[in-house]
């Protein structure tokens, strides 16, 4: 099993920081139609791997469709970098987007590819 690592991560401009744990051995990207403008590349963690260090004050919310995820964005730079919702079992759950986490090299990981726009 992959190690479980703190890694940290933020919008663009540095107004929404923040701190998730993870061994990243689920990677998903998703064809539907809000991550495949975006391009994320997500990984899932439950409130207690993750830390707002900055920025949960001032994040907007985005909602659509079902109305189920808080697509977050920062209000000055407009960049999602994480997102939170319910997972399948009902529970809280933050969706990392990694291409906003610091020190991740993407290309070394195999992300899932959700069919997230027939779900
Ligand atoms: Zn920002």
């Amino acid at each position: 099993m992959a190690e479980m690592k703190t890694y940290t991560g933020g919008c663009h401009c540095g107004q929404v920081r923040y701190e998730a744990t993870t061994d990243l051995a689920q990677v998903v990207t998703c064809n539907c139609s809000i991550c495949h403008k975006l391009g994320s590349v997500l990984t899932f963690v439950p409130p207690e791997q993750f830390k707002s260090l900055s920025g949960a004050d001032v994040v907007k919310s985005y909602q659509f469709n079902k109305k189920v995820i808080n697509h977050l964005h920062c209000p000055t730079c407009g960049v999602e970098s994480y997102a939170t919702g319910k997972g399948p079992d009902g529970k809280p759950m933050y969706a990392v987007n990694l291409r906003c986490v610091d020190g991740v090299d993407l290309s070394t990981l195999k992300p899932f590819a959700y069919n997230g726009r027939d779900a």
